[in-house]
């Protein structure tokens, strides 16, 4: 673990960053400085934009959306935008990958398949871009006929968190631009640079000015300025529940813009006797450790039928102590660095209240020294009860809570015993099991014998306080569409007034 092999050397200096508006870059704010958190040099500097340059970003994607320069394309032209950007991404996939690197901590081989992702929605999107209608009703009547038109909602805000920064962006952004909308995007603060790329990657696929504007700054000021804009048609937020359900405090008290919400998660994997033991433990470790437990779908509540808990668990703890954590630049790392100082503290102090609350610790629970880093070994607790704090909030970490059952409906009902729903996982080699768990189990999200699979073909989204709305897939882009009903009358009108 202390042997590091870097394939890609460190940027020599911070690299500096504008801001993207109307189809141009500005500067002149001040700079916050991005450190690596696999290495803790500086890697990015990104403004610090003021409200007054969201305003600006916001009446951009609202003239370019006026302007029908986007909008009023037929879907093959939309279509060919996406599919130019797609190609471009493919070209540049291995400098993307390296600015999330650095400014992410995640494993690089990881980023480029991430990217490959990202490309595929792309493709997917410009498919839709081109399949997408609405309906028509030839039942009213001999005289009228009624025709249901899908149309885009307006000015999208968009606004995404740090955990997949690039990954989340392309699942959003390639379908919110497939429904004709514009877009005026604010990434994390602490991840901001692949935000900006793709800014470039879009201009040279030939998008429109204004079509998609990039404003970055903190969540306090240009998030909240976001969520409260009146002139914002709909937000679509991604981060935690906590954030999410003040957008639709400000929301409320604005414009009623329509939400697309996608929050936090406390997500439940499921382990039957007779389920393939042993590809359950791989799956369960790389659910937990993936992306360092910071995955909104992580696995991070083990509920494993308690004939086979025993044996369930130490099979775990083993593959969970072979994992390979390192340097995020290594070719060869599975498991990289926590992203911010904050989640670090945050992740450590749920693992001292595991312990507290008496909780057994069963591996990890440890941090790990790796060049300047930030680094948590996977942590198992078992014995853990259903009041505890770990069983309970979403932890962001790479920190799983195991529990047993006895029978089905238990199973289900701990699977249910959260306020989240967003994704769920079933093991089980018998399909009545699989299929009465999938069905029973709320959850946007649901993999039977697989973990984390799927294809931008397929909607995302949550249950319950996991949110509202479905991104990506067919799915994604009606939800940046509004239905309008038109109604055409002919012949002769039966008169009201005689
Ligand atoms: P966060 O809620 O702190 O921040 C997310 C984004 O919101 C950032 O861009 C941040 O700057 C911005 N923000 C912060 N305060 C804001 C405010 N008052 N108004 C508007 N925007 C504001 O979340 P995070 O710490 O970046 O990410 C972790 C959380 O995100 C976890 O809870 C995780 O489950 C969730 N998440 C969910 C999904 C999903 O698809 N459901 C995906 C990734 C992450």
């Amino acid at each position: 673990m202390d042997k590091i092999t870097k394939t890609a050397a460190l940027p020599e200096s911070a690299r500096e960053f504008g801001f993207y508006v109307d189809g141009a870059w500005r500067g002149g704010r001040p700079l916050f400085e991005r450190l690596s958190p696999g290495h803790g040099v500086p890697v990015t500097l990104i403004p610090k934009c003021t409200v007054e340059d969201l305003n600006e970003a916001v009446a951009a994607a609202r003239r370019a959306f006026e302007d029908r320069s986007w909008a009023g394309l037929s879907g093959a032209d939309r279509a060919g935008v996406l599919l130019r950007a797609a190609a471009i991404l493919r070209e540049r996939r291995d400098e993307i990958a390296y600015w999330e690197v650095l400014e992410n901590g995640k494993p690089i081989a990881q980023a480029r398949g991430e990217i490959e992702h990202c490309i595929a929605c792309f493709e997917m999107a410009a498919g839709v871009a081109r399949t997408l209608h609405g309906d028509s009703y030839n039942s009213l009547g001999d005289n009228l006929f009624g025709l249901v038109l899908r149309e885009p909602v307006g000015v999208v805000g968009l606004i995404t968190p740090w955990n997949f920064p690039f990954l989340l962006l392309c699942e959003r952004v390639p379908f919110i631009l497939a429904s004709g909308c514009t877009i005026v995007a604010k990434p994390s603060e602490v991840t901001s640079a692949t935000t900006l790329i793709l800014a470039e990657v879009l201009e040279q696929a030939g998008l429109p000015a204004g079509v998609y504007n990039v404003v970055t700054g903190s969540g306090r000021v240009i998030g909240q300025a976001m969520a409260e804009h009146p002139d914002i048609d709909m937000l679509s937020f991604t981060g935690s529940t906590a954030v999410g359900r003040s957008c639709v405090h400000a929301a409320a008290d604005s414009n009623f813009k329509k939400l697309g919400l996608e929050l936090g998660g406390k997500n439940p994997f499921i382990v039957f006797a007779d389920a393939n033991i042993d590809d359950a433990v791989d799956a369960v470790a790389f659910g937990i450790s993936f992306n360092t437990g910071q995955c909104c779908v992580s696995s991070s509540r083990l509920i494993v039928e308690r004939s086979i808990a025993a044996e369930f668990e130490q099979k775990l703890a083993e593959k969970m102590t072979r994992i390979r954590i390192g340097d995020p630049l290594d070719e060869e790392t599975q498991v990289g660095a926590i992203t911010t100082d904050a989640q670090n503290d945050t992740i450590l102090g749920f693992i001292a209240k595991g312990r507290e609350e008496g909780a057994t610790l069963v591996t990890g629970g440890t941090t790990l020294e790796i060049g300047g880093g930030r680094y948590i070994a996977p942590t198992l607790f078992s014995g853990v009860g259903r009041d505890m704090e770990i069983a309970r909030e979403e932890i962001f970490g790479p920190v799983l809570s195991s529990f047993h059952f006895d029978t089905i409906e238990e199973a289900i009902e701990i699977a249910n015993d959260t306020i989240y729903g967003l994704a769920a996982s079933v093991w089980s080699q018998n399909i009545e099991t699989a299929l009465t768990v999938s069905r029973r189990v709320r959850a946007g999200r649901f993999w039977v014998n697989t973990i984390m699979a799927g294809g931008p073909e397929m909607p995302l989204g949550g249950f319950k306080q996991s949110g509202w709305g479905r991104e990506a897939g067919v799915y994604g882009v009606e939800e940046y569409t509004q239905i309008k009903s038109v109604h055409i009358e002919f012949g002769n009108r039966a008169h009201w007034i005689k």
